[in-house]
């Protein structure tokens, strides 16, 4: 962070909210021994600029210093993507075209949320997410009203699939990301009740194959899980 621009003893509070926060997420998702190229740590640049908050494969997160000093930093979010990020390959590396096509936006936005509010609320930390700023029992009727206020057949294409929606890298964003974060998590959230954790871990890290390591462990297509959770949230649209 820019010198000086944090007083010494928020420093301090930060520092400690954060390492408590990250040695809890570690051994939530079972990778105690998570490190980058043999550095346990996770490096956290606050820059005083405007920028959304990103965490490049590796081991930095990169977020506002506003955010922090307001309390809305999504930092755990951004924290467990690096920790899940999948030991077999990364989409990242990869042309623009192929993440387009075959990342499956949806878990990995889904889980790092889903596993940041679990996380957060296990370790008896304050939870911030931007994209689904309810408690967790409220995410799915937040995710209900979300939908019915989007384009929810375009969105929920998505959910569940392989590929990014473009319309959230595009202008048109602020129509299309409330809708898909908050479906995305309570997908998650919802196979994670049903099937257990364990299977969204194996999943995620099962680079470029993601939603077909899924479906072998839950031993359900994909399509039909959707149309489960859909029902069991109570959305009805035209299906
Ligand atoms: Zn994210």
């Amino acid at each position: 962070m820019p010198r000086g621009a944090v007083a010494a003893l928020d420093q301090q509070a930060w520092l400690s909210r954060i390492s408590k926060g990250v040695r809890a997420a570690k051994e939530y998702v079972g990778r105690p021994d998570w490190n980058f190229r043999g550095d346990p740590r996770i490096y956290f640049y606050f820059a005083d600029a405007q920028f959304i908050c990103h965490a490049p494969p590796g081991n930095t997160v990169y977020i506002p210093l506003w955010r922090m000093s307001e309390d809305q930093a999504p930092w755990m979010h951004e924290t467990m993507h690096l920790l899940i990020a999948s030991r077999r390959g990364d989409w990242f590396a990869e042309s623009e075209e192929a993440q387009n096509a075959g990342m499956p936006l949806w878990l990995h936005e889904g889980l790092a949320e889903s596993l940041s509010i679990d996380v957060d609320q296990s370790a008896g930390l304050a939870h911030y997410s931007p994209v689904t700023e309810v408690p967790a029992g409220e995410i799915d009727q937040l995710c209900r009203e979300r939908l019915e206020a989007s384009p929810a057949a375009r969105i929920l294409a998505f959910v569940g699939a392989r590929g990014k929606l473009p319309e959230l890298f595009s202008e048109q964003r602020v129509q299309y990301a409330p809708a898909f974060y908050a479906a995305s998590t309570s997908f998650v959230r919802h196979l994670q009740r049903k099937y257990g954790l364990r299977q969204l871990l194996q999943a995620i890290d099962c680079h470029d194959c993601e939603n077909e390591q899924l479906e072998r462990s839950i031993g359900t297509p994909l399509k039909q899980a959707k149309d489960d959770w859909l029902d069991a949230i109570g959305y009805r649209d035209q299906r």
